[in-house]
């Protein structure tokens, strides 16, 4: 197979070169979804990947930026996905380039442990200064977000004492051995990968579209049946950590009922329990806050952060108390390429972009664009049960009309229809019936718009 020609070549069109928020901002179909050549190479796919490794939308990707993605057949879909929730700030967002291209140069690696260097502390410092909280903190850097969320497990054990680990309902936190036991949901991220890590407790969560007694009786509901589990079948004085999402990601967008957090924080308080917020999905500016703990005016003792934090370069974060953080002998923390200088820099930059172009405020702005717009058709469809989120960060949950049975199968139906006509989106949740959308900052009114009008259509035709 010979490097194309460029395929994206079109009469009165100049080439593309390169990604980023110069490119098009147009959704551009030239060939069916996917067209021949993304489904030559998902053949190749196929054939040297193992199926574990699943596939949402088999297009495969050239360029991407602003608010779109370049398929290899040329076509520009709109992106409502950011690689879930990673390319907050834009697909090739300038700054980013500019420093991983001069870092590069400089140098790709030292390991931080063997030989340190600058840009790192600078990370840190800036996560210890604008993370929730103005007590005394320290930061580490590792690679993802489920290496960052077992860390923090590690750090709150170890500086407690104390085994036990609590987490909710509708929970993700990771793939590995620890992360995954985290997780709540079988299928497909459990399923035969047992035996799983032990000292691990899951409670009710806050989920008010389905709690028994109605959204106004879940927070305190919720809390309630959460602590007396912890105090009744593991003793607080068991417990090491509490690990929870301040908006559930992939369990389904899940706004726990307000008055849970800071419930189960004043708990955690009194009773020496370590509060952690995996804050992998929900943190940079997705939700309208700089973090999502911000909404309630929560503190964690450790927050966990990764996905939106270096513009698609894998870099993840532990970030909390310095007693706890302190505590940890030397050489018990780290990785070889934990905090990778190019990802530090790519994280200098999201940062720099976020304040630049006020992102927090933008995520609202497209919260605001976006939810009236879903309000409305939930008023057209009964099969929407629930519109839920904020920011950037906003999903619907599909449910058979007239019940709360969720439907699964038209949300698939549904998504088919939207990445056909060149939307990129997404779904969640325990019952695989939520749409959810995570569109990049960098976005315009305009594709957000043509987007919606994509999932209306999908939608009324289902
Ligand atoms: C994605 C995610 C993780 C895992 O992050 P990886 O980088 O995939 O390991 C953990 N917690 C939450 C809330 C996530 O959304």
């Amino acid at each position: 197979m010979s490097i194309e020609r460029d395929v994206h070549e079109q009469p009165g069109r100049p080439p593309i070169t390169r990604g980023g928020p110069s490119l098009p901002q147009e959704r551009r179909l030239v060939t069916e979804i996917p067209g021949p050549r993304s489904r030559e190479m998902f053949a190749r796919k196929q054939s040297a990947i193992p199926p574990g490794i699943g596939t949402t939308l088999p297009v495969f990707v050239t360029h991407a930026g602003g608010g779109v993605v370049v398929d290899a057949d040329g076509n520009s879909l709109i992106d409502f996905g950011s690689g879930i929730a990673v390319t907050s700030v834009g697909n090739a967002a300038p700054r980013v380039v500019e420093r991983v291209q001069k870092q590069v140069a400089d140098f790709t690696h030292t390991c931080f442990m063997v030989t340190p260097y600058e840009s790192y502390v600078e990370v840190c410092e800036k996560l210890n200064a604008l993370t929730p909280g103005d007590h005394e903190k320290r930061s580490f850097l590792v690679n993802s977000g489920a290496e960052a969320v077992e860390n923090a497990v590690k750090v709150a054990r170890h500086a407690t004492g104390r085994q036990a680990v609590v987490v909710f309902d509708h929970g993700y936190h990771g793939r590995t051995l620890l992360t995954m036991t985290l997780t709540a949901k079988n299928m497909p991220y459990k399923h035969r990968f047992g035996p799983y890590a032990p000292e691990v407790y899951r409670v009710p969560m806050a989920y008010p579209f389905r709690w028994p007694t109605g959204p106004e009786n879940c927070a305190e509901e919720a809390a309630a049946q959460a602590i007396d589990m912890i105090n009744k079948q593991i003793g607080a004085e068991n417990v090491a950590a509490i690990v929870i999402e301040p908006i559930q990601g992939e369990g389904g967008f899940i706004e726990p009922a307000r008055g849970f957090l800071p419930a189960l924080v004043e708990y955690s308080r009194a009773n020496g329990i370590v509060f952690i917020a995996d804050e992998v999905q929900t943190g940079f500016a997705r939700t309208g806050h700089l973090f999502a703990c911000e909404d309630e005016g929560i503190v964690p003792d450790i927050i966990c952060t990764a996905k939106g934090i270096a513009g698609g370069l894998p870099l993840a974060a532990v970030t909390g108390r310095a007693e706890l953080l302190d505590a940890v002998h030397v050489g018990g923390l780290g990785g070889t390429y934990g905090g990778n200088p190019l990802a530090c820099e790519a994280a200098l930059a999201v940062l720099d972009t976020i304040e630049a172009e006020n992102l927090v405020e933008r995520a609202r702005q497209i919260g605001a664009l976006m939810l009236p717009r879903l309000r409305a058709l939930a008023e057209r469809f009964d099969l929407i049960g629930d519109i839920r989120g904020r920011g950037a960060m906003i999903a619907i949950e599909l449910i058979v009309p007239g019940s709360k049975e969720p439907d699964p199968a038209v949300t698939g139906e549904i998504v088919r229809r939207c990445h056909a006509e060149g939307l990129v989106v997404l779904t969640a949740g325990t019952y695989g019936n939520v749409l959810r959308f995570l569109p990049p900052l960098s976005i315009s009114d305009n594709l957000l718009e043509e987007g919606l009008s994509i999932l209306e259509k999908a939608i009324s035709s289902v």
